[in-house]
């Protein structure tokens, strides 16, 4: 159905567009079938800014987490739904609230068993390393990377990655918002 076709979408863009910090999460979501609070917060506000319809999110929330065991349609229903209405502003306050910048996903402390925030600051040298080897970036380019993470040029270090992923197209402006990242790069991919 529908749930397949959409998956199947979002993986690609993820693959090929998503920043570190919403690929994270996406990867945890479909390895885990789960995600605390904060970063079912952080996915579900950035796929509603880069145009997922609230059907849609809500279709790929309930897919992914009633794969895990223990949580079936009305667990899911109950306890996560109502969450991600409310990331549309459907619920509640109605606020249509703003997805992450990077400064607010910088400022995060996800605990262990958490993957919200920003990998170029939460990672180790060695988890970061890996994730972009996987992006095929080339090793010089990656530890120079994971070098300008650890003196904490987390922007910075993202938009090198977006650099050495896009044939070194950069992103104008200078990199503030993980949305900005996948907007840049859906331009020059599409
Ligand atoms: Fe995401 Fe911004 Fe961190 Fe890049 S620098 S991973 S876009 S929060």
């Amino acid at each position: 159905g529908t749930g397949i076709v959409l998956n199947k979408e979002l993986q690609r863009l993820a693959e090929e567009s998503f920043p570190l910090c919403a690929k994270n999460l996406f990867k945890a979501v479909k390895h885990e079938h789960h995600l605390r609070h904060e970063g079912r917060r952080q996915l579900q506000l950035y796929l509603k800014g880069i145009g997922l319809p609230l059907e849609e999110a809500l279709v790929f929330f309930k897919t992914e987490f009633t794969k895990k065991p223990g949580c079936n349609n009305e667990k899911f229903e109950k306890d996560y739904a109502y969450g991600v209405r409310h990331s549309y502003g459907k619920e509640g306050k109605r606020v249509d609230y703003t997805p992450h910048s990077c400064m607010k996903c910088i400022a995060a402390n996800p605990s262990k068993g958490e993957y919200h925030g920003c990998p170029f600051k939460t990672f180790s040298e060695e988890a970061l390393g890996a994730a972009l080897s996987q992006m095929k970036i080339e090793p010089s380019k990656v530890t120079d990377i994971v070098k300008k993470a650890k003196n904490k040029h987390y922007q910075l270090a993202c938009s090198d990655v977006f650099e050495a992923v896009h044939g070194g197209e950069f992103i104008e402006g200078g990199l503030h918002h993980p949305n900005q990242y996948y907007e840049q790069s859906r331009k020059v991919l599409n």
